[in-house]
């Protein structure tokens, strides 16, 4: 039987309770000089958003990326836009229908209040920004303007072209640069947390590593915020970052921190297909481009054969022939299911022999439609720089008109397929982003919350900047609260002295391997069993297959990796290897949790678990809860906590986007 967690949500009726629900801003008084100090690791825009907060609020910031500079976190990716429900188009939107859709696209397995209290601030994300100077695309008598993404049928997405997070990241930079320039904050830019020190049961500092010099550096403070972002790049190939890396988390759960749900890994719809087993990187194209693109097969198999040949083009495929599965099949959303849905259609579509290209791993996205209703200048100022980006990586530029067929104008389709691109799992987190190791915060994609077995687009700029900006700093209140009695930590005390030793034994166990294999080949290998085995399509036989093969690779990984240089200085093979290392723990995580939950629900595909119209069958008897994971050390099986979920708000039932 697996221990149960409660996740501290206070006692009283739905949802009021949560409005009422205030954290005590007992200390906040900026004019107040707090001898606080908090260490927040990563600048994405979950951290850059909280430390720049924190330090307005009067705390002392520690802050520290690996990049050379904060505006170059992984956050600047971000392309679609950021989700509120403002109601601007006067569409009926309200805060209500975006929890109910984030709750309903979670496939019901998120904790309710935190969605609650997400759909709350959504709005005030934005005021903030705009404040900020983000420049948020406008209507032409200046209102901001939206668009839609997937799992809504209101236009709620605000967006700055396919750039948002690039623009929301230079906002809260130039908070972060204020509080810098103030003295409340410090930045320490290309340092790498290696382990979290816990002195007495709490967390109480860091060791880092300065990625420049080599030398490791202790941090104390009164708590840690880990802000460090997800754990797609397990899978080697994905959309993520080539620096994104789960080290900073993992750490924290071989420390006792609790990782949920980590069998929840978000799969697009619309990347660029792979092309050859020479590329470290896939390329999104973003979920916005679904309001104004179809997608489509063709309907005849000869067809899709003669595709595959390259004996013809798609702009040859009159209408009639087309197949749009998306819209036949969910007439309500037609091309905006949400993203588990689009993705699972697609590889059921090419598992049938109907792919569009080479490889019969690709299906078309077609602006066609769209360029004959709207023109080219309307599309080109919504995508303009998607369709740029797409012509730069496959020499295809989606405006160019390719055809004429019954008077009909064909443009050159773009071509898409499904790729790892985030991760709804995290580190566990209660109501106050607490994780279970007192004093020790996660924000943003790394925690778990909010979105539950599946995120909707557009939701995770929302997430990470609630979190940074209106959730975290105040409910770390209330544990620092009860700390301003006690003194910060030295940095001589035997935990952290224990802690740097330890990491400085790693550093010379993986130089000292001299093996035979770079990181980056162990890596790819490790991802190819990953997306084989603990990827889209998952059975209970495969993923028992997938966990030897982990274990086996694990072992080569610790008999014949190869690093070259020394620990002293730069050495960005030492740095991916210990990246590598945690992602072994990650990759079994993952396929642990996959194992346990004996159902489908959003991007965890059981396939043994179908309605008979393909679609996931959740076992709501069995699995309503968050599926938590105490570590138990390298190679043993990980213990499994339960914490169940309780929907007092939302009806539970099952996900319809059919009509
Ligand atoms: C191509 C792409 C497009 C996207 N588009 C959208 C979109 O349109 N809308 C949307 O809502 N979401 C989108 N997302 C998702 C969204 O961008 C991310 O989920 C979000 O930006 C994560 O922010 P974060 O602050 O949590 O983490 P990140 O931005 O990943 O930042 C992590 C930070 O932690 C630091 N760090 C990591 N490890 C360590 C360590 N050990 N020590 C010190 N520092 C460390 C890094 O330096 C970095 O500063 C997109 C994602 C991708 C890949």
């Amino acid at each position: 039987m697996a221990k149960v967690i409660d996740s501290k949500i206070p006692a009283g009726p739905v949802p009021e309770k949560w409005k009422e629900y205030k954290a005590h801003q007992r200390l906040v008084n900026p004019k107040n000089k707090l001898k606080l100090d908090v260490i927040v690791v990563g600048t994405g825009l979950a951290g850059a958003s909280a430390a720049a907060s924190l330090g307005e609020m009067g705390f002392n910031v520690i802050n520290l990326c690996i990049q050379d500079s904060p505006r170059r976190a992984h956050s600047i990716a971000a392309q679609g836009g950021i989700n509120a429900a403002k109601c601007y188009q006067n569409d009926g939107d309200s805060i209500y229908r975006l929890f109910y859709d984030t709750v309903k696209g979670g496939d019901y397995r998120a904790r309710e209040a935190n969605v609650y209290r997400l759909a709350e601030v959504s709005n005030n994300i934005i005021d903030q920004c705009v404040a900020q100077g983000v420049p948020f695309a406008r209507e032409y008598g200046g209102m901001l303007a939206n668009r839609s993404f997937g799992g809504a049928q209101v236009s709620r997405t605000f967006y700055a072209k396919g750039q948002t997070g690039q623009q929301l990241l230079l906002g809260a930079y130039s908070s972060l640069s204020c509080q810098v320039n103030a003295g409340k904050v410090k930045l320490y830019t290309r340092y790498e947390m290696e382990d979290v020190v816990i002195v007495d049961g709490r967390a109480r500092g860091i060791i880092a590593k300065d990625l420049c010099t080599g030398k490791l550096v202790r941090f104390s403070a009164n708590a840690v915020v880990i802000a460090t972002g997800g754990y797609g790049n397990t899978y080697f190939l994905s959309t993520n970052a080539m620096g994104c890396n789960c080290t900073a988390a993992v750490q924290c759960y071989r420390k006792g921190a609790y990782f949920a749900n980590p069998s929840y890994v978000q799969i697009h719809p619309t990347c660029i297909p792979v092309h050859g087993d020479k590329q470290s990187k896939l390329t999104l194209m973003s979920e916005s481009l679904r309001n104004d693109g179809r997608i489509w097969v063709p309907k005849n198999i000869e067809d899709a054969k003669a595709l595959q040949a390259g004996t013809k083009q798609g702009w040859e495929i009159p209408e009639e022939d087309r197949d749009y599965y998306l819209e036949r099949r969910y007439p309500a959303f037609g091309n905006l299911v949400p993203r588990d849905v689009a993705s699972r259609a697609a590889k059921e579509r090419c598992d049938k022999g109907f792919g569009v290209n080479n490889t019969g791993l690709a299906v078309f996205l077609d602006f066609s439609e769209s360029i004959n209703r709207l023109g080219i200048d309307v599309i080109m100022q919504r995508y303009g720089n998607l369709f740029e980006m797409y012509e730069e990586i496959t020499d295809v530029f989606p405006g160019d008109i390719a055809n004429e067929i019954n008077g009909v104008k064909y443009y050159k389709p773009m071509m898409i397929y499904p790729a790892i691109h985030y991760t709804m799992g995290g580190i566990w987190v209660d109501y106050e982003l607490q994780t279970s190791i007192p004093g020790l915060f996660a924000i943003g994609e790394c925690n778990f919350s909010d979105h539950g077995a599946n995120r909707l687009g557009a939701s995770a700029l929302m997430q990470g900047l609630a979190d940074g900006y209106f959730v975290l700093p105040y409910t770390i209140q209330n544990y620092l609260a009860d700390q301003a009695v006690w003194p910060k930590v030295s940095t001589d005390l035997p935990e952290f002295d224990a802690a740097e030793k330890a990491v400085d034994a790693e550093l010379d166990r993986l130089l000292n391997i001299k093996g035979k294999r770079s990181v980056d080949s162990i890596h790819k290998e490790l991802g190819h069993i990953m997306w084989e085995y603990v990827g889209m399509g998952r059975t209970a036989e495969g993923l028992k297959t997938g966990l030897k093969k982990m274990h086996e690779l694990e072992k080569e990984f610790d008999s014949n990796l190869f690093v070259p240089g020394t620990k002293e200085g730069l050495n960005i093979e030492l740095d991916k290897a210990i990246h590598l290392r945690d992602f072994f723990t990650m990759g079994q995580l993952v396929a642990f949790d996959a194992l346990s939950r004996n159902e489908s629900c959003g991007g965890h595909f059981r396939e043994e678990y179908q309605t008979e119209e393909g679609e996931a069958k959740r076992d709501d008897e069995n699995y309503f809860y968050v599926g938590c994971w105490e570590y138990k050390g390298k190679g043993n099986e990980p213990e499994l906590i339960k914490e169940p979920l309780e929907y007092e708000a939302i009806k539970v039932q099952t996900r319809n986007y059919k009509n």
